[in-house]
Protein backbone atom coordinates (compact mmCIF):
# COMPACT_ATOMS: atom_id res chain seq x y z
CA UNK A 1 0.00 0.00 0.00
CA UNK A 2 0.78 3.52 -1.05
CA UNK A 3 -0.05 6.08 1.47
CA UNK A 4 -1.21 9.40 0.26
CA UNK A 5 -3.68 11.02 2.58
CA UNK A 6 -2.36 11.64 6.21
CA UNK A 7 -4.02 12.80 9.39
CA UNK A 8 -2.16 14.55 12.00
CA UNK A 9 -4.15 13.84 15.12
CA UNK A 10 -2.80 16.51 17.69
CA UNK A 11 -1.25 19.73 16.20
CA UNK A 12 0.93 20.87 19.20
CA UNK A 13 4.78 20.96 19.16
CA UNK A 14 5.27 17.77 17.18
CA UNK A 15 2.17 17.40 15.20
CA UNK A 16 2.25 20.54 13.87
CA UNK A 17 5.56 19.79 12.30
CA UNK A 18 4.59 16.17 10.86
CA UNK A 19 1.59 18.03 9.34
CA UNK A 20 4.15 20.46 7.79
CA UNK A 21 6.77 18.35 6.76
CA UNK A 22 4.21 15.88 5.36
CA UNK A 23 2.48 18.56 3.41
CA UNK A 24 5.77 19.80 1.93
CA UNK A 25 6.69 16.59 0.67
CA UNK A 26 3.64 16.77 -1.23
CA UNK A 27 0.75 14.66 0.71
CA UNK A 28 -2.40 15.79 1.45
CA UNK A 29 -2.52 16.74 5.19
CA UNK A 30 -5.43 17.08 7.25
CA UNK A 31 -5.03 18.17 11.22
CA UNK A 32 -7.36 17.07 13.77
CA UNK A 33 -7.48 19.22 16.96
CA UNK A 34 -10.26 19.52 20.34
CA UNK A 35 -11.53 22.94 19.67
CA UNK A 36 -11.40 25.87 17.44
CA UNK A 37 -8.43 27.48 19.93
CA UNK A 38 -5.99 24.64 19.35
CA UNK A 39 -6.64 24.83 15.50
CA UNK A 40 -5.61 28.44 15.59
CA UNK A 41 -2.65 27.72 17.37
CA UNK A 42 -1.51 24.85 15.08
CA UNK A 43 -2.14 28.03 12.65
CA UNK A 44 -0.04 29.95 13.94
CA UNK A 45 2.43 27.34 14.52
CA UNK A 46 2.23 26.09 10.84
CA UNK A 47 3.13 29.92 9.90
CA UNK A 48 6.26 29.92 12.06
CA UNK A 49 7.45 26.87 10.80
CA UNK A 50 6.83 28.27 7.28
CA UNK A 51 9.24 31.09 8.28
CA UNK A 52 11.86 28.26 9.59
CA UNK A 53 12.15 26.34 6.58
CA UNK A 54 12.56 29.43 4.55
CA UNK A 55 15.08 30.33 6.92
CA UNK A 56 17.08 27.49 7.18
CA UNK A 57 16.96 27.23 3.33
CA UNK A 58 14.96 24.30 3.74
CA UNK A 59 12.20 25.71 1.02
CA UNK A 60 11.64 28.90 -1.00
CA UNK A 61 8.54 30.72 -0.28
CA UNK A 62 6.10 29.25 -2.90
CA UNK A 63 7.32 25.48 -1.88
CA UNK A 64 6.14 26.58 2.13
CA UNK A 65 2.78 28.30 0.40
CA UNK A 66 1.81 24.93 -1.33
CA UNK A 67 2.88 23.40 1.59
CA UNK A 68 0.46 25.40 3.64
CA UNK A 69 -2.31 24.86 1.09
CA UNK A 70 -2.18 21.35 1.19
CA UNK A 71 -3.25 21.18 5.13
CA UNK A 72 -7.21 21.08 5.90
CA UNK A 73 -7.97 21.80 9.44
CA UNK A 74 -11.04 19.90 11.25
CA UNK A 75 -12.73 19.81 15.22
CA UNK A 76 -14.34 16.54 13.62
CA UNK A 77 -12.62 13.76 14.32
CA UNK A 78 -14.48 11.25 11.44
CA UNK A 79 -14.19 14.71 8.92
CA UNK A 80 -10.54 14.49 9.62
CA UNK A 81 -10.29 10.34 9.16
CA UNK A 82 -12.43 10.30 6.41
CA UNK A 83 -10.18 9.14 3.56
CA UNK A 84 -6.87 8.76 5.71
CA UNK A 85 -4.32 5.96 4.90
CA UNK A 86 -2.83 6.76 7.73
CA UNK A 87 -3.46 8.57 11.12
CA UNK A 88 -0.45 9.76 12.91
CA UNK A 89 -1.47 10.57 16.64
CA UNK A 90 0.08 13.27 18.80
CA UNK A 91 -1.84 13.71 21.51
CA UNK A 92 -0.44 14.85 24.89
CA UNK A 93 1.52 11.97 26.61
CA UNK A 94 -1.25 11.00 29.04
CA UNK A 95 -2.75 7.38 29.20
CA UNK A 96 -6.20 8.80 29.57
CA UNK A 97 -5.95 10.69 26.40
CA UNK A 98 -4.66 8.45 24.21
CA UNK A 99 -6.77 5.63 24.98
CA UNK A 100 -10.06 7.66 24.76
CA UNK A 101 -8.77 9.13 21.35
CA UNK A 102 -7.78 5.90 20.24
CA UNK A 103 -11.26 4.48 21.15
CA UNK A 104 -13.31 7.63 19.26
CA UNK A 105 -10.78 7.02 16.39
CA UNK A 106 -11.34 3.15 15.57
CA UNK A 107 -15.14 3.92 16.28
CA UNK A 108 -14.49 6.23 12.60
CA UNK A 109 -12.10 4.93 10.60
CA UNK A 110 -11.53 3.50 7.50
CA UNK A 111 -11.23 -0.55 7.92
CA UNK A 112 -7.44 -0.19 5.66
CA UNK A 113 -6.46 3.02 7.86
CA UNK A 114 -2.86 2.62 9.21
CA UNK A 115 -2.62 4.42 13.23
CA UNK A 116 0.61 5.59 13.92
CA UNK A 117 1.61 7.09 17.34
CA UNK A 118 4.91 9.63 18.08
CA UNK A 119 4.60 8.71 21.59
CA UNK A 120 8.05 9.30 23.14
CA UNK A 121 7.58 6.91 26.55
CA UNK A 122 4.97 4.41 25.97
CA UNK A 123 5.16 1.08 24.42
CA UNK A 124 3.32 0.45 21.54
CA UNK A 125 1.40 -2.46 23.54
CA UNK A 126 0.73 -0.04 26.19
CA UNK A 127 -1.35 1.47 23.67
CA UNK A 128 -2.50 -0.94 20.65
CA UNK A 129 -5.46 -2.42 22.74
CA UNK A 130 -7.65 0.45 22.96
CA UNK A 131 -7.60 0.58 18.94
CA UNK A 132 -9.66 -1.78 16.64
CA UNK A 133 -6.56 -2.89 14.46
CA UNK A 134 -3.48 -4.57 16.51
CA UNK A 135 -1.88 -5.65 12.94
CA UNK A 136 -2.22 -1.70 11.41
CA UNK A 137 -0.52 -0.14 14.56
CA UNK A 138 2.67 0.83 15.03
CA UNK A 139 5.13 3.78 16.28
CA UNK A 140 6.64 6.18 14.67
CA UNK A 141 8.31 8.34 16.54
CA UNK A 142 10.31 12.18 15.24
CA UNK A 143 12.41 14.27 16.65
CA UNK A 144 11.66 17.87 17.96
CA UNK A 145 12.72 19.83 14.54
CA UNK A 146 12.18 17.40 12.29
CA UNK A 147 13.24 19.00 9.11
CA UNK A 148 16.54 19.06 10.80
CA UNK A 149 16.61 16.54 12.89
CA UNK A 150 15.64 14.09 9.87
CA UNK A 151 15.73 10.55 11.63
CA UNK A 152 11.88 8.65 12.36
CA UNK A 153 12.04 5.86 14.79
CA UNK A 154 9.52 3.05 13.89
CA UNK A 155 8.97 0.42 16.04
CA UNK A 156 6.80 -2.71 15.87
CA UNK A 157 4.86 -4.45 18.05
CA UNK A 158 4.19 -8.53 18.10
CA UNK A 159 1.66 -8.05 16.04
CA UNK A 160 2.26 -5.43 13.59
CA UNK A 161 2.06 -6.83 10.01
CA UNK A 162 5.13 -7.05 7.74
CA UNK A 163 3.46 -5.42 4.99
CA UNK A 164 2.07 -2.18 7.59
CA UNK A 165 5.96 -1.61 8.72
CA UNK A 166 7.24 -1.46 4.96
CA UNK A 167 4.71 0.91 3.92
CA UNK A 168 5.21 3.17 7.24
CA UNK A 169 9.17 2.73 6.70
CA UNK A 170 8.43 4.07 3.18
CA UNK A 171 6.27 7.00 4.00
CA UNK A 172 9.23 8.17 6.22
CA UNK A 173 11.67 7.82 3.81
CA UNK A 174 9.18 10.01 1.31
CA UNK A 175 8.90 12.92 4.12
CA UNK A 176 13.18 13.28 3.99
CA UNK A 177 13.24 11.21 7.57
CA UNK A 178 15.48 8.32 7.58
CA UNK A 179 14.38 5.48 8.98
CA UNK A 180 15.69 3.67 12.22
CA UNK A 181 13.89 0.42 12.21
CA UNK A 182 12.83 -1.01 15.82
CA UNK A 183 12.05 -4.62 15.20
CA UNK A 184 10.95 -5.24 18.65
CA UNK A 185 9.37 -2.94 21.29
CA UNK A 186 12.11 -0.94 23.40
CA UNK A 187 11.22 2.04 25.91
CA UNK A 188 12.69 4.87 24.80
CA UNK A 189 13.62 3.58 21.30
CA UNK A 190 17.34 3.80 20.16
CA UNK A 191 18.15 7.15 21.03
CA UNK A 192 17.04 7.59 24.30
CA UNK A 193 17.64 4.12 25.28
CA UNK A 194 21.31 5.83 24.65
CA UNK A 195 21.22 9.15 25.61
CA UNK A 196 19.15 9.14 28.92
CA UNK A 197 22.19 7.17 30.97
CA UNK A 198 24.70 9.14 29.48
CA UNK A 199 22.93 12.51 30.26
CA UNK A 200 22.31 11.10 33.56
CA UNK A 201 26.04 9.71 34.22
CA UNK A 202 27.05 13.65 33.12
CA UNK A 203 25.01 15.20 35.67
CA UNK A 204 25.75 12.94 37.87
CA UNK A 205 29.09 13.41 37.78
CA UNK A 206 28.77 17.21 38.01
CA UNK A 207 26.13 17.54 40.86
CA UNK A 208 28.18 15.50 43.04
CA UNK A 209 31.41 17.59 42.67
CA UNK A 210 33.47 14.92 40.59
CA UNK A 211 33.94 17.44 38.10
CA UNK A 212 32.61 20.47 36.61
CA UNK A 213 30.47 20.36 33.47
CA UNK A 214 33.19 21.71 30.86
CA UNK A 215 35.26 19.49 32.01
CA UNK A 216 32.92 16.33 31.48
CA UNK A 217 32.16 17.46 27.73
CA UNK A 218 35.94 18.38 27.27
CA UNK A 219 36.79 14.82 28.05
CA UNK A 220 34.00 13.51 25.96
CA UNK A 221 35.08 15.35 22.74
CA UNK A 222 38.64 14.89 23.50
CA UNK A 223 38.50 11.27 23.96
CA UNK A 224 35.35 10.38 21.23
CA UNK A 225 36.28 13.29 18.23
CA UNK A 226 32.38 14.19 18.82
CA UNK A 227 31.78 17.70 18.28
CA UNK A 228 29.71 18.54 21.40
CA UNK A 229 29.50 16.98 24.64
CA UNK A 230 26.56 15.98 27.34
CA UNK A 231 26.30 19.56 29.13
CA UNK A 232 25.89 21.28 25.58
CA UNK A 233 23.39 18.66 24.63
CA UNK A 234 21.49 19.58 27.97
CA UNK A 235 21.46 22.94 26.78
CA UNK A 236 19.34 22.54 23.77
CA UNK A 237 17.17 19.85 26.05
CA UNK A 238 16.84 23.36 28.68
CA UNK A 239 16.60 22.15 32.44
CA UNK A 240 12.82 22.19 32.62
CA UNK A 241 12.69 18.00 31.89
CA UNK A 242 15.60 16.88 33.61
CA UNK A 243 14.69 18.71 36.72
CA UNK A 244 11.43 17.26 36.49
CA UNK A 245 12.88 13.82 36.21
CA UNK A 246 14.90 14.07 38.86
CA UNK A 247 12.73 15.54 40.82
CA UNK A 248 10.15 12.62 41.14
CA UNK A 249 13.02 10.41 41.38
CA UNK A 250 14.28 11.75 44.27
CA UNK A 251 11.15 12.29 45.77
CA UNK A 252 10.76 8.54 45.35
CA UNK A 253 13.77 7.98 47.72
CA UNK A 254 17.02 8.07 45.29
CA UNK A 255 19.13 10.15 47.09
CA UNK A 256 21.13 11.13 44.16
CA UNK A 257 18.83 11.89 42.18
CA UNK A 258 17.72 14.28 44.77
CA UNK A 259 21.17 16.05 45.16
CA UNK A 260 20.92 16.15 40.86
CA UNK A 261 17.78 18.01 41.02
CA UNK A 262 18.33 20.67 43.36
CA UNK A 263 21.82 21.10 41.88
CA UNK A 264 19.96 21.71 38.49
CA UNK A 265 17.53 24.20 40.66
CA UNK A 266 20.24 26.04 42.01
CA UNK A 267 22.97 26.54 39.21
CA UNK A 268 19.95 26.68 36.08
CA UNK A 269 16.26 27.39 37.10
CA UNK A 270 16.97 30.16 40.04
CA UNK A 271 19.79 31.63 37.67
CA UNK A 272 17.04 31.99 34.69
CA UNK A 273 20.03 29.81 32.97
CA UNK A 274 17.92 27.70 30.50
CA UNK A 275 20.33 26.60 27.67
CA UNK A 276 20.04 27.31 24.39
CA UNK A 277 15.74 28.95 24.69
CA UNK A 278 17.52 31.81 26.54
CA UNK A 279 21.13 32.05 25.43
CA UNK A 280 22.14 31.65 29.16
CA UNK A 281 23.09 27.71 30.23
CA UNK A 282 26.17 25.33 31.00
CA UNK A 283 27.42 27.89 27.86
CA UNK A 284 26.56 31.47 26.87
CA UNK A 285 24.94 31.92 23.37
CA UNK A 286 25.63 32.73 20.72
CA UNK A 287 29.49 31.56 20.30
CA UNK A 288 29.33 28.70 23.03
CA UNK A 289 32.90 27.97 24.80
CA UNK A 290 32.80 24.81 23.24
CA UNK A 291 32.89 25.77 20.02
CA UNK A 292 36.24 27.80 20.43
CA UNK A 293 39.40 26.52 19.42
CA UNK A 294 41.14 26.75 23.23
CA UNK A 295 38.15 24.84 24.70
CA UNK A 296 39.92 21.55 23.81
CA UNK A 297 43.38 22.23 24.93
P1 LIG B 1 1.68 19.39 22.81
O1 LIG B 1 1.15 19.55 24.19
O2 LIG B 1 2.51 20.48 22.22
O3 LIG B 1 0.45 19.15 21.81
C1 LIG B 1 -0.61 18.28 22.06
C2 LIG B 1 -1.78 18.65 21.17
O4 LIG B 1 -2.78 17.67 21.32
C3 LIG B 1 -2.40 20.00 21.49
O5 LIG B 1 -2.60 20.69 20.27
C4 LIG B 1 -3.73 19.61 22.13
O6 LIG B 1 -4.76 20.57 21.88
C5 LIG B 1 -4.03 18.31 21.44
N1 LIG B 1 -4.96 17.43 22.14
C6 LIG B 1 -5.24 17.34 23.45
N2 LIG B 1 -6.16 16.37 23.65
C7 LIG B 1 -6.45 15.84 22.44
C8 LIG B 1 -7.33 14.85 21.99
N3 LIG B 1 -8.08 14.16 22.84
N4 LIG B 1 -7.39 14.60 20.66
C9 LIG B 1 -6.62 15.29 19.79
N5 LIG B 1 -5.77 16.26 20.16
C10 LIG B 1 -5.69 16.52 21.47
O7 LIG B 1 2.45 18.00 22.81
P2 LIG B 1 3.74 17.54 21.95
O8 LIG B 1 4.98 17.98 22.66
O9 LIG B 1 3.54 17.88 20.52
O10 LIG B 1 3.63 15.96 22.16
C11 LIG B 1 2.67 15.18 21.50
C12 LIG B 1 3.15 13.76 21.39
O11 LIG B 1 4.39 13.78 20.68
C13 LIG B 1 3.43 13.08 22.73
O12 LIG B 1 3.06 11.73 22.62
C14 LIG B 1 4.93 13.22 22.89
O13 LIG B 1 5.50 12.17 23.65
C15 LIG B 1 5.39 13.12 21.45
N6 LIG B 1 6.71 13.74 21.17
C16 LIG B 1 7.02 15.01 21.61
C17 LIG B 1 8.27 15.54 21.33
C18 LIG B 1 8.66 16.94 21.77
O14 LIG B 1 9.85 17.29 21.69
N7 LIG B 1 7.73 17.79 22.18
C19 LIG B 1 9.21 14.79 20.57
C20 LIG B 1 8.85 13.51 20.11
C21 LIG B 1 7.59 13.00 20.42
Amino acid sequence: MKIKNVTIAGTGVLGSQIAFQSAFKGFNVSIYDINDDALEKANERLIVLKGRYVEDNYGTKEEVDNAYNRISQYTDLAKAVEHADLVIEAVPELLPIKQDFYTKLSAVANEKTIFASNSSTMTPSQIVDFTDRPEKYLHLHFANEIWKLNIAEIMKHERTSDEVFETIIEFAKDIAMIPILLHKEQPGYVLNTLLVPFLKAAMQLAADGVADPKVVDKTWMISTGAPIGPFAFLDIIGPNTPYNLYKAWGDQGDELSAKVAAWIKSEYLDKDRMGTANGKGVYDYPNPAYQTPDFLK
